[in-house]
């Protein structure tokens, strides 16, 4: 057990401001008000303590109060990707057996095929009699779930603890220390665990979050350069587009601004050579949703001398490389640490996440001589494209519905912009055309997964166990 952190924050730092949104701001008594109001308004519409509700709203001020409304009724949170398509929705509804779903109000035609019980956003509102709350909660508690694609191509429904969130802050902060007035720029969705863990060191360490709903490189660049804020969440897109404003405004950062966090996938190294040059203190690191945020960070003063590798294991956590025997060479990067997932639900509730502990990430990855990092390669045939993971199995399995598809391939091919965009192989039967398949596709995948075109071809490679070899496909281009 340990204390409800929303209570414990609102009575150490009440007056301390917790959160900004479009020129507002709130204070942690502010915030511990307004999430016991949103915890009353829950239960009137009928959500009990522990059920598990869905959530699709947008980054915003009051998706937070939301969130900390839940927090407080240690509602297990299922938090949907809002560039999901409606079949992708209900595929992680149903598999989550959600006993509501909250939605925001301009939203609702995207989920209209669920039979669960809908709130909308509005509704959860009214006057606050002051509900009770737990004083404390369990560390194994599911507080958040969220869908990652499993190599198959069916999505895992991720459960996150209260211990794993803490443990996950807790590491953090070891690594990056606290200073006066620290706040954290938050452009990360919050139904990613990067936005998430966002609300957790702010509640935990009480520091002060800047959130946006969406990537805004002018505003967030202006704060840089004013230094108004000291932290800030990137994945490789969002740093390329502040290196190149700040390129062209011919402005650096204030020595105020302390980390720049980038991880998600790998950052090209002149964008990180151009950031140092502009003050932007880039702090790399690997994690992934199984582990809560973080797990590896490079430390601010190797950061040149060690460019490219994401670091060591934070404290408390452990990291080693499955099939390596020294150093240098490539194996699965397994990690070990409270900030691992217990495990998923729904389709994969009996799968266990840990082998003696360890996880095994699917990714490959050396220790150097002096044991730090580098992720050599995303797991072989993931596809990462603008900070999205996208499963090349996922959109094969959406091609192959397609009653003219009777095979189909997916890789990764390098993008200027998003750094991947997926490219599609089938071999077809009867007349058919690309742009057939194009809609097929935009009927049932999210956008940032359509592929960028899609080849007819009389054969895919196959080794001999007729596994798929996606590697190979870019040589029929
Ligand atoms: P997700 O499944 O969305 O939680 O994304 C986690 C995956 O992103 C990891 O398993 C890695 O494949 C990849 N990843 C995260 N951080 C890095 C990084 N710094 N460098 C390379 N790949 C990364
Ligand atoms: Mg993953």
């Amino acid at each position: 057990m340990i204390p409800n952190w929303i209570e414990q924050r609102a009575s150490i730092t009440p007056n301390r401001c917790a959160l900004t949104y479009n020129n507002q701001s709130w204070t942690f008594e502010e915030l511990h008000q307004i999430s016991l109001q949103k915890a009353a308004a829950l239960r009137a519409q009928g959500i009990e303590d522990n059920s598990r509700v869905a959530i699709y709203v947008t980054s915003s001020a009051e998706l937070i109060h939301l969130l900390m409304g839940c927090m407080q009724l240690q509602v297990e949170m299922v938090l949907l990707n809002l560039r999901l398509s409606e079949a992708e929705l209900a595929y992680q509804i149903d598999d989550a057996q959600v006993d509501a779903i909250i939605i925001e109000d301009h939203l609702t035609s995207h989920i209209t095929n669920s039979t669960r019980q809908k709130i909308l956003l509005s509704q959860v509102d009214g006057p606050c009699d002051r509900p009770l709350v737990a004083q404390q909660w369990q560390t194994d508690h599911t507080m958040t779930i969220m869908y990652t694609s499993g190599t198959t191509g069916n999505p895992k429904g991720v459960r996150q603890t209260v211990g794993n969130h803490v443990a996950s802050a807790t590491s953090s902060l070891y690594n990056s220390g606290l200073i006066e007035g620290d706040a954290w720029i938050c452009t990360m969705p919050l139904f990613h665990i990067s936005g998430f863990s966002m609300l957790c060191k702010s509640l935990l360490h009480g520091v002060r979050l800047d959130l946006y709903s969406s990537f805004d490189v002018k505003a967030v660049t202006k704060q840089l350069v004013e230094g108004s804020a000291t932290r800030m969440s990137v994945v490789s897109l969002m740093l390329q587009k502040i290196v190149a404003q700040l390129e062209s405004d011919d402005a650096s950062v204030s020595p105020r601004f302390q980390m720049m966090l980038a991880g998600g996938g790998p950052i090209p190294q002149d964008y990180l050579k151009r950031a140092y040059r502009l003050g932007i203190k880039v702090t790399q690191t690997y994690g992934m949703t199984e582990t809560a945020s973080q797990t590896t960070t490079l430390a601010n003063e190797d950061a040149l001398r060690k460019i490219g590798s994401v670091g060591k294991a934070l404290l408390f956590n452990e990291i080693r490389i499955d099939g390596a025997e020294k150093a240098g060479e490539i194996g699965e990067i397994c990690i070990r640490g409270a900030h691992i997932t217990p495990g998923y639900i729904g389709k994969y509730a009996q799968q266990s996440s840990t082998i003696d502990g360890w996880l095994y990430s699917g990714d490959l990855g050396y220790l150097d001589e002096e044991g730090y990092l580098y992720v050599a390669d995303r797991r072989s045939d993931l596809i990462i494209s603008g900070g999205e993971n996208i499963y090349p199995a996922e959109i094969e399995n959406v091609l192959i519905t397609h009653p003219a598809v009777i095979d189909a391939g997916v890789c990764g091919v390098d993008d200027a912009t998003w750094g991947q965009r997926p490219m599609a192989f089938v071999i077809t039967e009867g007349q058919i055309g690309e742009q057939e398949l194009q809609k097929h596709c935009e009927r049932l995948l999210a956008r940032y997964k359509l592929p960028l075109a899609i080849h007819i071809v009389d054969t895919l490679p196959r080794n001999g166990a007729s596994k798929l070899m996606r590697r190979k496909l870019k040589e029929l281009l």
